[in-house]
């Protein structure tokens, strides 16, 4: 059974079917491109399905910790934290103007 095992510590179960921590990064051009194919004529559940997923990304989203992990085929992830605000925050900036200006 694949699992993926994030950073946190937390183990995904990839083989678990749909679920809402699984989901499909799809450019907006696809999107449209369904919206036509539907306003033409009317689409299968299995044609829509294999038009999504030309070009879709599937992406699974560690619900304790936040973190974005990418399939990027053949087993590989990519993953993305959220940046954390007060790393950056006003105050901090302020100080480093201030420490330059002296
Ligand atoms: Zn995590």
């Amino acid at each position: 059974m694949p699992k993926f095992a994030c950073v946190c510590g937390h183990v995904i179960n990839l083989s678990s079917g749909t679920s809402e921590f699984e989901l499909s990064l799809v450019a907006e051009q696809k999107i449209d491109e369904i919206g036509c194919a539907l306003s033409d004529r009317w689409l299968s559940e299995d044609e829509f399905y294999e038009t999504i997923d030309q070009g879709a990304v599937t992406i699974y989203r560690c619900q304790p910790c936040g973190r974005l992990h990418v399939d990027q085929g053949d087993g590989k992830f990519t993953s993305y934290i959220k940046e954390v605000n007060e790393q950056v925050g006003p105050g901090k900036v302020h100080l480093a103007g201030m420490a330059k200006d002296s």
